[in-house]
């Protein structure tokens, strides 16, 4: 667990979310401001900074997509966005790597 991470937090279950999926790998829980009518995080347990540390080994990202798809499945999304943000000019604002994972509504492009 990193000092001052919030997801870490979360995970620890030190700071309350609303969890919708966890397997021994990841957990997801909602965004706390969303942007679809359906807007999850989905994380590993263990903390990895971003998806450039995460595609280091196989395994991690492979346990991450995995959890997507079973938090997909788990939301009752058959058809969703997933987005890594990586750096703060991309718009990443917690450094312990999150998928978003949207759905609910038709999605434009490109993004903003
Ligand atoms: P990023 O900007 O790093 O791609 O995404 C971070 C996301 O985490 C944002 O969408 C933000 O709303 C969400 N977030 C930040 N702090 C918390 C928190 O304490 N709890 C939850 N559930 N979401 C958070
Ligand atoms: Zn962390």
């Amino acid at each position: 667990m990193a000092d001052d991470c919030v997801f870490c937090k979360i995970v620890a279950g030190e700071t309350p979310a609303t969890r919708v999926y966890e397997d021994e790998d990841t957990v997801a829980f909602a965004d706390l401001n969303p942007q679809a009518p359906t807007h999850v995080l989905v994380v590993p347990k263990r903390h990895i900074a971003d998806i450039v540390e995460l595609s280091k080994d196989a395994e991690p990202g492979a346990a991450l997509l995995r959890g997507i798809r079973r938090t997909a499945e788990a939301s009752g999304l058959t058809e969703f966005r997933t987005v890594f943000n990586t750096g703060a000019q991309s718009g990443q604002s917690v450094f312990h790597v999150h998928a978003h994972v949207l759905g609910g509504r038709r999605m434009l492009w490109p993004p903003g």
